[in-house]
């Protein structure tokens, strides 16, 4: 097993600087109300005003919930969403996969701090959730379709559970197993215990890795009851739902009614069990944390039915439902997936939460299938819509992210109005900042798998990793200036005398590769393509040097012609970069830029912090009309069309929305 990765590339180091340097300290001051920040409520769902946006609330709450379980007359008010818990969460766990990439004693102090906060308001039969505690103690458990119970709790698991790897320190994670004992004591298949599980999926993946650290079997038999009995009675969130108007309760999401034609059972996957499953339905966000569970459950427990039901969604959602970006969910309303091979590019969701647990997923699913294409997919998510949901400087985040963007339309489009084309600083519902901290600093838990004897390599980075595969101790550097070169090397640096197997993911994109070990080309003789992976025949020992070379060169694609938003355009990616254009660089109107024959590029160290920048010899569609104030018919008869050259520059779309505002997109028209 992997035992320490140290990530050295400059590409990621950089980003997870700025994510330790910024955005850790940044969202440490907006959960603590220690700054005034620019808080954007467009996306809650419900209604913007219902909320304060002043303020985040999110330890204060934790400190009025103490307040209260100490019978404290007057502990405060508790504000935010009634999942706001779980932002110190995520918080914390981002916080643990920084310590594991640096000493950050200031950092730890905070964390420590803050797990005394959490540890305080926690009730003595471990339950915890500050909304409930303080609000409403007579609604516990009772209104799951939208509590987020279960969810918060999941987060706080994951966190400790990282936290606990990250330093040792226990405190955390009798926090965590407390709390899983109060749920474990709660639900269950036994008479008197809540037969369901939460609206929102977080938890059974929660409980996995809980189980995977503690090996406490209780946990992953409760994973393994909450995955399954989901959707057993289609009608149990919705019986919530009306008992709760009947007792004539408030709506957990202020502004949203309880009942509402967005949520019903599809929405939270509940319509039918999990494995009669075939389509990802619902809230993208829930679909794919229930998708990494259920890939994870049928590694640890060899269920059958986790994981014809993980494969049946894998299916779905590559083949027909996933954005070029690795994005997921095509409308706002309910934050959804919609139906097949429908991926409007401007009026997407593409929550970037959603694209976070898309690589969980995949990654999950590689975890068994040793599949190369599912570590496509985690890459393809990675440097596009992940990436994308932060700006350069770590100081804005999207939550929607779009392939198609107007800055005009989005202000004037009420359809378009959660497409932002600025990153807001912070979010009411601020879910996805936190998200990707985690993604990027956990990075070093993707780079590598094993499998019994074989090391697998899955993503370039440039790092150094120490393994113990078998009671031998192997380190192996490798040296890559991915994604912008293709060649990537491998140093055994150190290893037993048996030497270990070796197998590196060939990305699908890549047409032509070429190995070398110590010097020499190795040919087809020496290693086997198997499921996207190749695998080398001989043992790798100490000293020996392998190094592949991808072939990297721009690449144009289209889209299955039944996605109608793509049909008769080309998208443009090099490696796993898609591309796109921005009016700062191609000016206004880009719907009538064509591109050109020619695909060439160069690396820009000036621009965008450094990224690896296409031209192509193109055309614009010229019409008098276009950029002027002339009176002229909406529609005519047509004419030939008039053209004029242009060179058409594309920008790495993760990188876009960093310079002025202004349209994008990622879908071109091709040569005349
Ligand atoms: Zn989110």
């Amino acid at each position: 097993m992997l035992e320490k990765i140290t990530i050295t590339s400059p590409f990621w180091r950089e980003r997870q600087q700025i994510i330790a340097k910024e955005m850790i300290p940044y969202q440490w001051e907006v959960i603590n109300d220690l700054k005034q920040v620019d808080i954007a409520v467009t996306n809650t769902g419900g209604d913007s005003s219902a909320l304060d946006s002043d303020k985040s609330y999110v330890v204060e709450n934790f400190k009025v919930a103490a307040k209260k379980k100490q019978g404290e007359a007057n502990p405060g008010k508790r504000g935010g969403m009634v999942f706001q818990d779980s932002d110190a969460y995520k918080w914390l766990e981002a916080v643990a996969y920084t310590l594991e990439c640096q000493d950050a004693p200031e950092l730890r102090a905070k964390a420590d701090q803050l797990i005394e906060i959490i540890g305080a308001a926690q009730e003595d039969d471990g339950y915890l959730n500050t909304y409930f505690q303080v609000i409403e103690p007579d609604r516990k458990y009772q209104s799951l379709y939208m509590s987020h119970e279960l969810y918060c709790a999941g987060h706080l698991i994951e966190a400790a559970v990282a936290y606990t790897m990250a330093t040792g320190t226990k405190k955390f994670l009798e926090i965590a197993c407390k709390l899983a004992d109060n749920i474990d004591a709660n639900f269950g298949p036994e008479e008197g215990k809540i037969h369901g599980a939460d609206g929102h999926e977080e938890i059974e993946l929660a409980l996995l890795r809980l189980y995977e650290l503690t090996k406490e079997e209780r946990y992953l038999k409760l994973a393994e009851y909450l995955l399954l009995i989901r959707g057993q009675d289609p009608d149990f969130f919705t019986a919530q739902q009306r008992r709760d108007v009947e007792l004539g309760r408030k709506s957990l999401i202020p502004g949203l009614e309880i009942i509402h034609p967005d949520f019903k059972a599809p929405y939270f996957q509940s319509d039918k069990p999990v494995e009669e499953q075939m389509e990802a339905k619902g809230h993208a966000v829930r679909v794919v944390y229930l998708c990494s569970a259920l890939a994870l459950g049928a590694v640890l427990t060899g269920n059958e039915r986790l994981k014809r039901a993980a494969d049946n969604y894998w299916r779905n959602i590559i083949q027909k439902r996933m954005y070029i970006t690795g994005a997921i969910g095509s409308t706002p309303h309910g934050e959804a997936f919609t139906g097949d091979y429908d991926l409007p590019n401007d009026s997407v969701y593409g929550e970037t939460c959603a694209s976070v647990g898309l690589i969980f997923f995949a990654h999950n699913m590689l975890r068994e299938r040793h599949d190369g294409a599912m570590g496509d997919v985690m890459e393809q998510a990675l440097y596009n819509t992940v990436l994308a949901g932060m700006n350069l400087d770590g100081k804005g985040f999207f939550y929607v992210n779009p392939l198609e963007a107007n800055p005009y339309l989005s202000k004037v489009n009420p359809g378009l109005r959660h497409v932002l084309t600025r990153r807001p600083g912070w979010f009411a519902c601020a879910c996805c900042p936190p998200n990707l901290a985690r993604m990027v600093m956990s990075l070093g838990h993707y780079v590598y798998q094993t499998k019994q004897d074989t090391i697998l390599s899955d993503l370039f980075v440039d790092s150094c990793a120490k393994f113990n595969l078998a009671g031998q101790h192997i380190t192996l550097k490798q040296s890559t200036n991915y994604p912008w070169e293709g060649t990537i090397a491998y140093e055994v640096q150190e290893a037993g005398a048996a030497g270990f197997k070796f197998a590196v993911r060939v990305p699908q994109w890549c047409e032509h590769f070429s190995l070398k070990l110590n010097q020499h080309e190795l040919g087809a003789g020496a290693y086997e393509l198997k499921h996207g992976y190749l695998y080398l025949k001989e043992h790798l020992h100490q000293g020996d040097l392998l190094e592949l070379t991808l072939e990297l060169k721009p690449m144009l694609v289209e889209a299955d012609p039944r996605i109608s938003a793509d049909y008769g355009k080309q998208a443009v990616l090099r490696g796993p970069i898609v591309y796109c254009v921005e009016e700062v660089d191609n000016g206004a109107n880009l719907q009538c830029l064509h591109l050109g024959a020619d695909l060439e590029g160069h690396y820009e160290d000036k621009l965008l912090g450094g990224v690896y920048v296409l031209e192509s010899h193109g055309q614009r569609r010229i019409r008098p009309e276009l950029g002027q104030e002339i009176a002229s018919p909406l529609y005519r008869k047509v004419q030939p069309a008039q053209f004029e050259e242009q060179l058409i520059k594309l920008i790495p779309y993760f990188a876009w929305c960093n310079r002025s505002e202004g349209e994008m997109r990622v879908w071109l028209n091709p040569q005349p």
